[in-house]
């Protein structure tokens, strides 16, 4: 859990903060920005397999809605916090700001471990948390996604328990849907393929040759094991190393990662993949390799560790993986990071793709979203970079820029402030 100092809330306002000052921010809008517009707690009893009820607490947090309905995903984990959920929600504001989505920012989480639940019990918190939530969500209103230890299977069952409350078809209520209800081709890799994208781009503007560049991954979910699997096809690197929450594996040949998925379905997790060395979540960070991407949690590089960091680009796959202490210190080092509302955007710009192709039913070939994923994050990677240049700043100040100044506009528009 985060500590008071490590809080991913404050830190998600000290970075609005700097932005402002550096902005010059009216302090009107800043003031509003530093707080979520609209945050709903919930608790719901739920019937377990042993016959007794169980009561699970969640929330829903919809930071800005400014540039159009609020966006973002949810988590079911155990150690989720509001102020967690908050800060996601602010940072999916700045995410589709910056990738000039017509649509603002928020989060959701329930408190519970799915590895703890049958299939039956997850999918009655799911229908539970729908139920409680449903007055506030629609494709006009606020469209939830998937994210950690949530995936397209409960994306289905909220999506079915959200149209028997409503009783009609809205599909684009939630994004991330399997295809046969709805989802669109592409969204499954989508956040690896778009930090790929983005860290292609980077590597480009730092002459890295990544034929011969070596790449380690935290975290072996959704975001990490599709940027295990796209790496070599979209960057020609190869990839030494990966972990999931129970440890890490590296072998300086390279990892064969649909062998290592296989492992990981058979035991639970990568670890004691034949012929690997064992290393730690820590020792994975430290690596001697030329990319580092950490897509797991948040709050893994602080100031202990960031001196530590050898890789050349940092890709943030993971959302709020740095502190602000070891952003000053990776930028000090010349490190290239690629903060994470840019780097992992890919997730969000597929699902605003699918939300289009549902609200007006005709569906895209593969080909078309990989194209228009492309274009829409290497605009938003020069859009950072330059303005990083133009503020003297590091690339995540850069970003926090070009959307700060975007919701702003739209806010000053509405007349909020
Ligand atoms: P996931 O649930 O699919 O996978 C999470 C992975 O992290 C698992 O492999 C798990 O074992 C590992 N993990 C958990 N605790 C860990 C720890 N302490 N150390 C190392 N590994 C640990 O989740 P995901 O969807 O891949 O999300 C990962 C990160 O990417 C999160 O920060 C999430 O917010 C971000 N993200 C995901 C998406 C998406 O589309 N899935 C989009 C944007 C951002």
């Amino acid at each position: 859990m985060p500590t008071e100092k490590l809080n991913p809330f404050k830190i998600a306002q000290q970075q609005l903060d700097t932005a402002a000052k550096i902005l010059n921010l009216d302090p009107e809008i800043h003031q509003a920005l530093r707080w979520p517009m609209r945050e709903i707690h919930i608790s719901f009893p739920v019937r377990m397999d042993n016959g007794k009820t169980k009561t699970f607490h969640g929330f829903r947090v919809q930071y800005n809605d400014a540039r159009g309905p609020c966006k973002g995903g949810i988590r079911f984990h155990p150690e989720e916090t509001i102020d967690t959920v908050r800060a996601l929600g602010a940072w999916m504001v700045w995410k589709t700001a910056l990738l000039d989505l017509p649509l603002g920012g928020a989060k959701g989480g329930v408190i519970c471990n799915p590895k703890e639940l049958s299939d039956y019990e997850l999918e009655k918190i799911c229908r539970a948390y729908i139920a409680q939530l449903a007055f506030a969500l629609g494709s006009d209103k606020d469209v939830p996604a998937p994210d950690v230890y949530t995936n397209p299977q409960i994306m289905a069952w909220m999506l079915d328990e959200f149209q028997k409350i409503k009783g009609s078809h809205d599909p684009g209520m939630i994004t991330g849907k399997p295809l046969a209800i709805g989802g669109s081709e592409g969204r499954e890799d989508a956040t690896a393929r778009g930090s790929l994208y983005a860290t292609r781009e980077a590597a480009k503007l730092l002459k890295l040759d990544l034929k011969k560049a070596t790449v380690a991954i935290q975290g072996f979910g959704n975001a990490g094991y599709f940027l295990a699997k796209l790496c070599p096809e979209i960057l020609g690197a190869k990839v030494v190393a990966v972990s999931d929450s129970k440890g890490g594996i590296f072998s300086e040949e390279g990892l064969d990662i649909d062998k290592v998925l296989a492992h990981k379905k058979k035991t639970g997790s990568v670890n004691c993949f034949p012929k690997t060395k064992k290393i730690s979540n820590e020792e994975i960070l430290e690596l001697e390799v030329d990319i580092l991407f950490p897509a797991a949690l948040e709050d893994v590089i602080t100031k202990e560790n960031a001196s530590k960091i050898k890789a050349k680009i940092l890709g943030e796959a993971a959302n709020g993986p740095t502190t602000p202490e070891a952003d000053e210190i990776l930028y000090k080092k010349g490190v290239f990071v690629i903060p994470d509302f840019l780097c992992n955007a890919g997730g969000v710009t597929v699902s605003y793709f699918e939300w289009v192709q549902n609200l007006y039913n005709y569906y895209w070939e593969l080909d078309t979203v990989h194209k228009r994923l492309e274009t829409k994050m290497v605009k938003a990677f020069k859009s950072v970079v330059e303005t990083a240049k133009k503020y003297k700043v590091n690339n995540r100040m850069g970003a926090y820029i070009v959307a700060v100044e975007r919701v702003a506009e739209a806010m000053k528009l509405r007349g909020w402030v």
